[in-house]
């Protein structure tokens, strides 16, 4: 098993690194292909002069003049004056920091070339802190290119880094050129003079061309970034093929010595636990739970291990879903384990589990990070001897000393919570050489396009409809001024015996003022409501505190639960109509959407009150307004899904599954669809066809960040 961690790899170096180094490193340029990947935010154009009788306001001009007038302000801030004189017009630059060397350079009769932005105002045109020097040197013949970077990385420093790297890296053609004139691409258009290109376009080029990355030179970079991703993801998924996986069935189970099954004979008990629960269970599945527990089944019944993913709205019935795949391998003699990213998540899911799974016979043993070390212990000799069919918990099962007697199915509630790392690890349990196969849930469905490109390697099964009798949610976006008349419905709610859940943002920047938010919260609606148990509940209350106060709110006996986003997921309180979400222009859609998923759960009318505050500001930022206007309008996850996408972009709707694998820099999904499709068409073909350079085209491209996509 590989080492997830990217620094791991690298060998320890022999002297400090100086400054921009680090930075560098910090950026992740560490090969030269690195480096000559690293293109452009946008170009500077030196390579010619303007007049100042020429230049408009807001262009980036260079001009070359005399210097008329020179002298440092003392009044006001100190700064720099400097008059410069081209004979078709005069402009001033100013300088706020100066050295006197530069203020040398800059003396009255001197003749230099300057740099900047132009800009008008009363003092007639003005430049900034431009750059400059001396006149009458050598014009660009090339663009000059403008990196992304960060501070202590000078843009002089990453350029000669860039060109280096450059020049150094090995840039041999991966894609057969047939493939390429599919595309429209010239042979001309090689990855060398592509990326020699981008670095350094000839002024010649029209620019839109290269900002909207529709050169040639731009789409052959996407073109490769496309086959890169592609040919990764279905490697890594034809690795997966050649695995082995226990093949769930119950005739094997027959074979392989089956673990105990409650009833104490040692075999199988006569009715598969899979029917059992079913007709057990309280109500009937939908149509859409029945089709992906069949899906389910069928991977589970193979000797290759699934890597499914299971997607459904909140409150969509995934968790029954979760216990039938259990079933299932329970049936076939295999221990599952189910990992929630909370502890409260963690202990619903166990609370629910237990309650239809014990009556079954089944054992279900509990693992969180909280525990107390004896309860841990037996907790682990149930895990380790078998006994305990069903393991439930937090990162906990993860850990090193947690040993399963023979672990056949994992499951992930909220995956996008958990770490590409953490996934590698639960597959690390593995049992005589067997996968266990791997059970993904998420409530944020992935749009079609993202699904297509991010998770090629993936099976997806959609949950697509809501268990019967729901009534849906309805929400209200209101302005914070009118927090009384919200007070006054949560105490018409409290009257009709309905809980309500009241939820303050989490500040990133200060865990101390986010806690100091819902304090007050906490405060003031105790004060308005007297007579109502109001909790509270934020993320650093020790565990045992949050799981008393939630037991209370679970129990009825709390009406107003008071808390920051801890109970983001999964939380299933059916008595809860009512949702204020505080600050709601501070969340992102998808956020909101989960939260929301938290009413609306019983037969009762539901309703979320969105509560937005414009601080300062008259009125709130265009995003923050198309957010909250989509959650009024739409109640669906999936609908909800698309439009942040087109808010966010893909980049951050990702969440953890981009910080180790890899995410598109160059391409667009949605843009480059054209691209996407292409490349997942020849990423098979150049697989079985060109295996070496296949090799060589991911590794140019992702370098040791392959691994992670295995996860
Ligand atoms: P989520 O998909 O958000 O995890 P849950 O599994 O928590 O949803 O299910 C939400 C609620 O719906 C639970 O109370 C669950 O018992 C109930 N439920 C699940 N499936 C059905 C069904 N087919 N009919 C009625 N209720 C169901
Ligand atoms: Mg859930």
């Amino acid at each position: 098993m590989p080492k997830p961690s990217a620094t791991s790899a690298a060998a320890p170096p022999t002297k400090p690194l100086s400054g921009p180094q680090k930075a560098l490193r910090k950026l992740g340029l560490d090969r030269p292909i690195d480096l000559a990947l690293h293109l452009p935010l946008r170009y500077e154009d030196e390579t010619r002069l303007v007049k100042l009788r020429d230049v408009r306001e807001g262009e980036l001009a260079q001009v070359e003049g005399t210097v008329r007038h020179c002298e440092v302000r003392i009044t006001g801030s100190r700064q720099l004056l400097v008059t410069l004189d081209d004979g078709t017009g005069t402009c001033l630059l100013r300088f706020f920091t100066f050295y006197p060397s530069q203020q040398k350079a800059l003396a009255v009769g001197n003749q230099i070339r300057v740099r900047g932005e132009i800009r008008g105002g009363f003092a007639g045109l003005t430049m900034m802190h431009p750059t400059f020097k001396p006149a009458g040197g050598p014009l660009a013949t090339a663009l000059t290119p403008v990196y992304p970077t960060v501070a202590g990385l000078p843009q002089a420093y990453l350029r000669r880094a860039v060109d280096a790297g450059l020049a150094r890296a090995e840039l041999v053609d991966t894609i057969p050129s047939v493939h390429l004139s599919q595309i429209g691409l010239q042979p001309k258009w090689n990855m060398r003079q592509s990326l020699s290109f981008l670095h350094h376009p000839t002024p010649d080029v029209t620019l839109a061309t290269l900002q909207d990355h529709s050169h040639p030179a731009w789409q052959r970079l996407k073109a490769e970034e496309l086959l890169a991703q592609q040919l990764s993801q279905l490697q890594a998924k034809r690795e997966r093929a050649v695995l082995r996986a226990p093949a769930l069935t119950t005739d094997d189970a027959l074979t392989l010595s089956p673990l105990p099954q409650g009833d104490g004979s040692g075999h199988p008990a006569r009715q598969p636990l899979y029917e059992r629960l079913l007709a057990t269970l309280p109500f009937a599945l939908t149509g859409a739970q029945r089709r992906v527990c069949e899906e389910i089944t069928h991977d589970l019944h193979q000797t290759v291990p699934m890597h499914r993913l299971l997607q459904g709205d909140v409150g969509s019935g995934k968790t029954v879903v979760a216990a039938l795949a259990a079933a299932v391998c329970i049936d076939a003699g295999w221990q599952c384990a189910l990992m929630a990213p909370t502890e409260i998540l963690a202990t619903q899911h166990f609370a629910k589990l237990v309650g239809w799974l014990h009556p079954l016979g089944i054992i279900v043993a509990w693992l969180t990070g909280s525990q107390k070390a004896k309860e841990r212990r037996e907790m682990l000799a149930l895990i380790a001897s078998g006994q305990a069919q069903l393991v439930v918990g937090t990162h906990a099962i993860i850990q090193d000393k947690v040993q399963f007697h023979r672990l056949a199915l994992a499951i992930i509630d909220e995956q996008h919570r958990f770490g590409v790392a953490q996934r590698l690890a639960l597959r690390g349990k593995l049992v005589d050489a067997l996968e266990p196969h791997l059970l993904m849930m998420t409530a944020t469905p992935i749009p079609r396009t993202l699904a297509m490109s991010y998770y090629a390697d993936l099976d997806v099964s959609t949950i697509d409809e809501l268990p019967p009798g729901r009534t849906p949610i309805i929400t209200k976006v209101v302005n914070d001024a009118r927090r009384d008349e919200v007070v006054a419905r949560i105490r018409g709610q409290i009257a009709e015996g309905r809980q309500i859940y009241w939820v303050c943002p989490l500040i990133e920047e200060s865990e101390a003022l986010d806690l100091r938010n819902a304090t007050e919260t906490h405060a003031q609606l105790s004060a308005a409501l007297p007579g109502v148990m109001v909790g509270l509940l934020h993320s650093r209350m020790p565990v045992a505190e949050k799981r008393a106060v939630m037991s209370l709110f679970t129990g009825g006996q709390m009406g107003v639960l008071v808390s920051t986003t801890v109970i983001e997921v999964g939380v299933d309180v059916p008595n809860a109509s009512l949702m204020v979400i505080e600050h709601a222009e501070r969340f992102g859609l998808s956020q909101l959407h989960q939260l929301r998923g938290r009413v609306g759960r019983g037969a009762a009318a539901s309703a979320c009150v969105l509560l937005y505050s414009t601080g300062d500001a008259p009125r709130l930022s265009e995003t923050a307004r198309e957010r909250l206007r989509a959650m009024a309008e739409s109640n669906d996850g999936f609908e909800i899904a698309r439009r942040d996408l087109e808010i966010r972009g893909p980049g951050e709707f990702m969440g953890a599954r981009q910080s180790g694998a890899a995410l598109l820099r160059f391409a667009d999904v949605v843009a480059d669809a054209g691209l996407l499709a292409w490349a997942r068409e020849l990423a098979p073909l150049m697989l079985d066809q060109h295996p070496a350079l296949a090799q060589q085209h991911v590794l140019r491209w992702l370098g040791g960040k392959a691994e992670f996509l295995k996860a």
